[in-house]
């Protein structure tokens, strides 16, 4: 057992235990990744929510809910991958300080997309300060809440990021404007290219944001879905960033697949790091 965090009396959070860490996951005093530490923590018996981002991570969640629940807390279970519909947002809760999520669901139905069949349709929540929007599919809100979220995020110190992605089916020239109304951070503007149909859309989003710099503009690229070759995922990747857009190669997995599939492993290595892949392909 790995003990990851000391004791603390001042969280005002519940206790969380996270399946596995990310880039986003908290990392207060009452964040943890494995069983109990030796001491009591919180109130000593709980609640403790334990949370499973990845359906191949649900096991280890169960393993984790048994450890707590050994050592006398009141444990329960729950997370996108056990199809949480998720409720108002709650700052610092299951990510990290600095994220915000105003809205969830979406409106679409991609056939690779877990959210709206977990999620629903789009729901606004009300809007928790924070400078990395992490919404589904912002864009689909109604203007009214586009602009307070935007209200918000002008009050922010640290540069502004849609890490979520933002939906070029729905920009428009007025979004734009609420861009560059915000500091935008360094992969800031995030779109998504995750098919091959997709990439007549990336005209629109190059003309849209043509004021922005390539270093602030990301496209997220599903690859290795319905059998795609590397080849093929390659020729996208191209693509995309011939058209001035970061790309982020982020592989397909199922709800039965594992965590990684090893014959992409270097792929998407490649594929994620502009230090790679723009010397070799940037014209
Ligand atoms: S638009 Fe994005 S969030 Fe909505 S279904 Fe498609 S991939 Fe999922």
């Amino acid at each position: 057992m790995t003990i990851a965090n000391a004791p603390s009396t001042t969280c005002p959070l519940p206790i969380r235990v996270f399946a596995r860490r990310t880039k986003w996951t908290p990392d207060d005093s009452l964040a943890f990744f494995d069983g109990p530490p030796l001491w009591p923590v919180g109130n000593g018996w709980g609640p403790v929510l334990v949370s499973v981002a990845f359906t191949w991570d649900i096991e280890r969640g169960l393993y984790l809910v048994r450890q707590w629940k050994l050592a006398g807390y009141s444990t329960t279970i729950g997370g996108p991958a056990l199809n949480d519909p998720g409720g108002e947002f709650t700052a610092g809760m299951f990510v990290k300080d600095g994220v915000t999520i105003t809205s969830r669901g979406c409106p679409k139905h991609c056939s690779f997309c877990m959210v709206p069949k977990r999620e629903g349709k789009i729901r606004e929540l009300a809007i928790t300060p924070g400078h990395v929007v992490q919404d589904n599919n912002l864009l689909a809100c109604s203007r009214r809440h586009i602009k307070a979220v935007f209200e918000m995020l002008r009050k922010q110190k640290k540069a502004i990021k849609f890490l979520g992605g933002l939906d070029i089916g729905y920009m428009k020239p007025w979004h734009i404007e609420l861009f560059k109304s915000v500091k935008i951070g360094k992969s800031g503007l995030c779109i998504a290219c995750d098919s091959k149909r997709a990439i007549r859309n990336l005209d629109k989003a190059a003309d849209l944001l043509s004021d922005f710099d390539i270093e602030q503009k990301r496209c997220y690229v599903l690859v290795g879905y319905k059998g795609e070759t590397q080849d093929q995922a390659q020729q996208r990747c191209i693509t995309v960033l011939r058209k001035g857009f970061l790309p982020y190669a982020q592989l397909y997995r199922g709800p039965t697949s594992g965590p990684s599939r090893r014959e992409w492993r270097d792929f998407c290595y490649f594929w994620c790091h502009p230090k790679f892949y723009r010397p070799a392909f940037e014209k």
